[in-house]
Order: structure tokens, then C-alpha cells, then sequence
């Protein structure tokens, strides 16, 4: 389908009856048939390969575009092609960030442990980015695709895994931004580039996938510099967000185990034997047992039986519903 296209039928096409967040009880049951409306749309449109072909990824989409099927495979179809252009489905072989120790230390962050909930922790120090020296590193390009290679690790592993270990689904992460220090120093033109880029990137490709944002150690200067972001941030994304000054613990401990937190954010862990909480990778996804139940084929089979018995569910409950 064309731009053009896209944008003439985007109109009005909201599937009737659907009501977003009314109850979890409609939710339950309208959200199977809207992503079983959506799929049928983009298999008539032969825009479902196999690898996409994944309900919880269709619900992401469809939310992202508040249940309106058009918009919707618009979105997806442009990230089809976007994925297809980046090389997003095989970036997780061949990309090589050979440089991630030098960029660590420049640009500090990582996938550090769950919250209470099972969902991974991404962290970013964006307070101890040095942008001139980490572009002597890398480039903006390779960050990009660093940053990219991650989400598919997230989506394709780390989610997974929370999953297994959480004993649900889970498809989204807990962000913590320490924003201790950030001034204009960190935010010269090339630093706003890329954190623009990344932000149309994340918005475009893999909507749905942020649960909670923590802004920590914000100060006057912070503010100023949120006050110029927050209008370039979507309304949705934006209601996630928690901006917290330097008293921010006592907050995070609602939501994470103090075992969970690195000790730089006030949590009791240090990774000593992995090089630190920045190199740690730690969460369910490290586990062998947990990637051990992955591997087996066998798991995927009851996975599978567990998805069909959970839509014989949601259709039993909506013929009850029709037949009141
Ligand atoms: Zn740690």
C-alpha cells in the first residue's frame, strides 16, 4: 500500500464496539477479536511473514493507533519496510559493536534486572555522556544500530525470558534515566541528532514497549532541557513518565527489590563478579535454566497450548456475551 494510500483510508475505520480500556473484562474480549480483525487485513494485504506473525505484536500496533485497523497497518507496513531497509531481522547476527567497552564509558547504560513485576530494567547515566569522546569511539550510525541490535535482543530474548520467569506475559520494560549532571554540554547538536533519531526510531518500530519512565536526579538545568523535549514526545509516552528530583529512592523501591538496583541508584547490587551492574546483563534472560525451558521444543508446544485454551476462553466468553 502507498503512502497516499495509507493516509486516504486512514479516515475512519476504528472497529465499532470497541472501547479502549473501558474494563479489563471487555478488554479480555475485545482485544482478541480486534487483533483477529487486524491480522486478517494484513494477510489479505500479504503484509503478515511468518516471523511477524505474533499476536502480542499485532495488540502493540493496534494500541499504538488506538484500535483503528487502517492506521494501524499503515504503521505496520512502514515498519515492515523500515525493517527490511535497516536490516533489522538479521541485526542480531551480523552486527558487531565492537566498541561497547569504550562507548560504556562515554554513553553508560544497560539492562540491569526486573521490577516487581518481572519486567526488564533498562538504565541510562545520560548525566555521564560525553558525546565529543564518544563520537571518537563510534559514529552516530553504529550507535543507531547498537541501539536497534538491543531492542531485537530485548524483544527476541530478554522479554521472552521475563515471561518464563514471571510466569506471564511481559512485553514491555521499566526505563530509569539518571539525569544527574545532564547540561548543555551533553546536549550539543550531534547528542540531540541522535537522541531524535532514536526516539523516531523506538515510536515507529516498536511501539507499546515502554511501561514506566523514570526521570531521576532532576535538576533546574534538566528541566529547562525536558520543558524543549517533552513536546517532541508522544501524549501516550508522555504519561509514563515520573520525573523525580535527587530524593528518588524511596519511589523506585515501590516499583524494584532493593536487590534489583544497581548500588549507583541506591539499590544493594554491584555485579562484582561481572565487571559491574554496567556490564552485568543480569536478569531471567542470564538464567540457563530459564533459556534451557526456551530452547525446548517441547515448551513451545504447551506455550502454543496455552495460547489456544486462553482464545478458546475469550471466545467462550464472547458467545456468552452474544447470546444475553
Ligand atoms: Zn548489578
Amino acid at each position: 500500500m502507498s503512502d497516499k494510500e495509507c493516509s486516504l483510508q486512514q479516515a475512519e475505520s476504528t472497529i465499532s464496539g470497541i472501547r479502549v480500556a473501558d474494563s479489563e473484562d471487555v478488554r479480555d474480549i475485545e482485544e482478541p477479536m480486534a487483533v483477529h480483525t487486524f491480522r486478517q487485513a494484513l494477510i489479505l494485504d500479504n503484509l503478515l511473514p511468518s516471523r511477524h506473525d505474533d499476536n502480542h505484536m499485532m495488540l502493540r500496533f493496534l494500541n499504538a493507533r488506538k484500535f483503528n485497523i487502517e492506521k494501524a497497518k499503515c504503521m505496520w507496513s512502514d515498519m515492515l519496510r523500515w525493517r527490511k531497509d535497516f536490516g533489522a531481522d538479521t541485526i542480531l547476527e551480523d552486527f558487531h559493536f565492537n566498541e561497547l567497552d569504550e562507548v560504556l564509558l562515554y554513553y553508560p547504560q544497560c539492562y540491569h534486572g526486573v521490577d516487581k513485576e518481572g519486567r526488564p530494567i533498562y538504565i541510562e547515566r545520560l548525566g555521564k555522556v560525553d558525546m565529543y569522546k564518544l563520537m571518537q569511539v563510534t559514529t552516530s550510525d553504529r550507535y543507531v544500530k547498537y541501539h536497534v541490535q538491543e531492542f531485537e535482543k530485548t524483544l527476541s530474548v530478554r522479554l521472552p525470558a521475563c515471561s518464563i520467569a514471571a510466569n506471564k506475559y511481559i512485553d514491555a520494560s521499566m526505563t530509569i534515566l539518571d539525569v544527574q549532571g545532564v547540561g548543555l554540554k551533553n546536549l550539543i547538536k550531534p547528542a540531540r541528532e541522535v537522541i531524535m533519531r532514536l526516539q523516531k526510531i523506538d515510536n515507529d518500530n516498536y511501539p507499546e514497549t515502554l511501561h514506566r519512565l523514570f526521570i531521576i536526579n532532576a535538576g533546574p538545568g534538566f528541566r529547562l532541557v525536558w520543558s524543549a523535549i517533552r513536546p517532541f514526545l508522544d501524549p501516550n509516552t508522555a504519561s509514563k513518565i515520573n520525573v523525580l528530583g535527587t530524593n528518588y529512592k524511596s519511589a523506585l523501591l515501590e516499583f524494584v527489590d532493593q536487590s534489583e538496583l544497581p548500588d549507583f541508584l541506591g539499590g544493594s547490587c554491584t555485579c562484582a563478579n561481572e565487571g559491574g551492574c554496567l556490564r552485568s546483563d543480569k536478569g531471567p534472560w542470564k538464567d540457563q535454566n530459564i533459556v534451557k525451558v526456551r530452547n525446548k521444543p517441547r515448551s513451545m508446544s504447551a506455550i502454543k497450548l496455552l495460547l489456544i485454551l486462553t482464545s478458546l476462553q475469550h471466545f467462550r466468553k464472547v458467545l456468552r456475551l452474544q447470546s444475553m
